[in-house]
This record gives structure tokens, sequence and C-alpha cells, in this order.
């Protein structure tokens, strides 16, 4: 057997970037609403599953399939499901598995809109308790209302990283679920199925599709826990799926009932941007190191980097990422106004609420994306009134540390 191809080589020359119906070389989309068939009778098999095709573009649409099917394969899952956006995959995949008088065992400092949808499903008896996702932690949680532990595997913007071994061999022993939102992780740093997660969530809207021209999510099922449906009542209805019944009650019923799917030239834009994934990630991970690094030695700046020296997660880098850290930082400018001088005077970073892009980008996020949390979650979450974030983009490094150290300087 020949040698298995690198990253960049895969995602090129994988299985599902090729075979389209007239030889093209990217995949074509099928922009449209619904698909008409010859006969009744055809159609009435497809509805009915006995004939292969496509019925309706909210059910089922060759473009978004073949999105699916690339990132399914690129996380070596069983299957997957492509959303409108990433809360959507966040959503969908969460409900799946809860119904009302159900609990949550959730990270602490997740992105503010995961946090939101934790308080919204209060409303729906669905109750999230919050810790921090280590072993020793975890465990004592987990009681017989338990249906999940959600994590991010590199949380935004606190840039904890989760024990995804660890978390996942405790929640095994008492039958239940690991699903990791890796959308600041990327297939390209990591991929948590072979890590022991069960279910995998990306915002695509950021690194996978990396040109901020398409908000999507994507839900991939490793396909390997063994689901106990008098705990997971939720799935009971499709319990003769065995290991597949997640993915089965989201593709035939919740997810199709909700109506969060991803529209198919979004599921081409994505898929384009996939392309370029592990490049991309490569440059954003090196410039990124290097803005912090540059930034640390700053009067009055604390810099929050993944693999500078003494970071609590330093370690877990080293051990998940290659020693790679990721494309977010988050710096502490000593005031709210300094903070807001800072990203004022940034030439090159866009001031925009977006993680992720080709584009560097910053925001001050206790005045945006936790303006509806608590000040005691937003700190949980690494925020606190003087924290700027920087999603760290292609730029050439040397122009980008410049721009950076003459807006710190200034302000
Ligand atoms: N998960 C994480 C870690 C995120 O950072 C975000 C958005 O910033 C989301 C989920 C939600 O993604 P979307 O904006 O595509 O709904």
């Amino acid at each position: 057997m020949g040698q298995e191809p690198d990253f960049d080589t895969f995602l090129l020359h994988g299985r599902t970037s090729k075979g389209f119906a007239q030889r093209e070389i990217l995949p074509p989309i099928s922009q449209v609403t619904a698909y008409q068939y010859p006969s009744m009778e055809e159609l009435a098999k497809v509805f009915a599953h006995k004939q292969m095709g496509y019925a309706y573009t909210r059910i089922g649409n060759p473009s978004v399939a073949v999105f699916e099917q690339r990132i399914n394969e690129l996380e070596g899952g069983a299957g997957a499901l492509a959303c409108s956006s990433g809360m959507a995959a966040v959503s969908a995949a969460l409900l799946a598995v809860c119904q009302s008088g159900d609990e949550i065992i959730a990270g602490r400092g997740l992105y503010g809109g995961t946090i939101d949808l934790f308080h919204d499903l209060e409303k729906y008896g669905i109750r999230t308790v919050f810790t921090e996702l280590v072993p020793e932690k975890v465990a004592p949680l987990i009681n017989e209302r338990t249906r999940v532990v959600f994590g991010e595997f590199i949380s935004n913007p606190s840039l904890a990283v989760l024990d995804v071994e660890g978390v996942a061999s405790v929640a095994h022993q008492a039958g239940i679920p690991l699903f990791v939102d890796a959308t600041t992780v990327t297939p390209f740093l990591a991929r948590p199925l072979s890590l022991g997660a069960d279910v995998v969530i990306h915002s695509t809207s950021k690194y996978i599709n990396g040109g901020g021209n398409s908000i999507g999510g994507v839900i991939v099922d490793g396909g390997h826990f063994s689901w106990d449906f008098d705990r997971h009542a939720s799935l009971g209805e499709f319990r003769r799926f065995g290991r597949g019944a997640f993915l089965v009650r989201l593709r035939a019923d919740l997810w199709k009932n909700l109506g969060c799917c991803i529209a198919p030239m979004n599921a081409f834009l994505s898929c384009v941007g996939l392309d370029t994934l592990g490049l991309r990630m490569e440059r954003i991970c090196a410039n990124a190191s290097a803005l912090a690094q540059a930034l640390s030695g700053e009067d009055g700046i604390r810099v929050n980097y993944l693999t500078l020296e003494g970071h609590p997660y330093r370690e877990s880098a080293m051990k998940y990422f290659r020693g790679q850290g990721g494309g977010i930082l988050t710096f502490r400018a000593g005031s709210r106004e300094r903070a807001f001088r800072i990203i004022d005077s940034l030439k090159y970073a866009l001031i925009a609420s977006n993680i992720g892009d080709l584009r560097t980008l910053v925001i001050h996020p206790a005045s945006t994306l936790y303006l509806r949390t608590s000040t005691e979650e937003m700190n949980q979450a690494g925020v606190y009134d003087d924290t700027v974030r920087v999603s760290v983009g292609i730029e050439d490094s040397g122009d980008l540390i410049r721009d950076f150290l003459d807006a710190v300087r200034k302000a």
C-alpha cells in the first residue's frame, strides 16, 4: 500500500474532492429549491428512501452533500450534517440528545453565543451546569439527568484547552457522550474524534471558509458511541439504527424540522475555502505566535496566547496541536479606554466581529460579544473590560507586528 498523503494533498485529492458529474474540478453548485421527477411514483420512492435522489434542498442537496462528505472525511467521522450557521449546528446537536428535564455539563469560558443558547434552553427545561472541563470536576457532576458533556477544544476567547482524552474517558464510563466544538482548532490542528470525542461541531463561518463570505456550521458524528436509549430517550424512536441513531435523528427529523440547512452557494464557497485550510492555518499560527511574542514585551500589555512560556495550557498545545497555538490571541491593555485607542489606531487589523478570516480582525469583546452575559461569566471566558481579542490573519508578519506595536505605543 502507498503512503497516506499529508494534510494539504489530502484536501485537494481526497476521495470526496473528485468524481463530479461533468468532471468539474470543483463541486458544481446545485442552486435550486426542488428537484423534478418524470413520474409521481419515482418522487414517492425518493421520499420513502427506496430510491436515491434529492427532493427539496432543506432535506438534501448535492452541493451541500459534497461539503458534508469533505468535512466528514477530514474528521474521520461516520457522517456529517451541514447547517446554516455554527450556532445552528450547536443547537441541533444538543437538542437531538436533550429534552425537557435533561442536563448538559458544559465548559466554562465558552463563546458568548453558546452561553446565550444555554440560557435559552433553560426556558425549555434543559439545564446547563458549567464547570472547568477536567476529569476530576466533570465526574462528580454527572447524574441520572445528564445527557451530554459539551466543550470547546480551544475556547474562544479564554484559550483554555479541553482535555478531550481525559474528559471523554470519564463521560464514557458514565454512559455520556462528549461533544466538542472544534471551530478554533480545525481539522488541521487536531481531530477530536480520534482522541475520544463522540461528536465534533464547527462554525464553518470561521477558518474552514476562511474567506469571510458565508455563515455555516457542521456536525460530524464519530458513529462509535453506544447510546443507551432509556437514558437518551430523545433518540428512542431511532433505536433500530444503533450507533447511527444520533445522525438519523438529525437528518430525518430534527435538522430537517428546524429547517437549519446551509444554502448550496454557501456550501460551495466553504468547499473552496476548505482547499486552502492547511496553508492558511500554518501561516495564521506562525503569525499569531510571532505577534504574541512581540506584544508580550510591551509596557502595560498582558498577552494570552497558548504557546507563550508560562501559559497554563502550553503543555496541552504541545500534546494536542503539535506545539501550535491557533490563530486567536487576547491582550489586556490596562483600561477600556486604552483598548479602544489601540483598536482604533490599527492600520491593517479590521474592527469586525468574526474570527478565522484571512484578514486580521480585532474586537473589544466586553462591549460586543459579551453584552448580554453576566460579568462573572464574562470573566470566566477570559474577557475583562480592557481585553482586546485578535483573530490573526495571513498578512506578512512584519507588517502586522509593526502595526500593533505602533498602536500600543501610541495609546
Ligand atoms: N462556536 C464558536 C467557538 C464560535 O467562535 C462561534 C462564533 O464565533 C460559533 C460557535 C457560532 O458560529 P456562527 O457565528 O457560525 O453561528
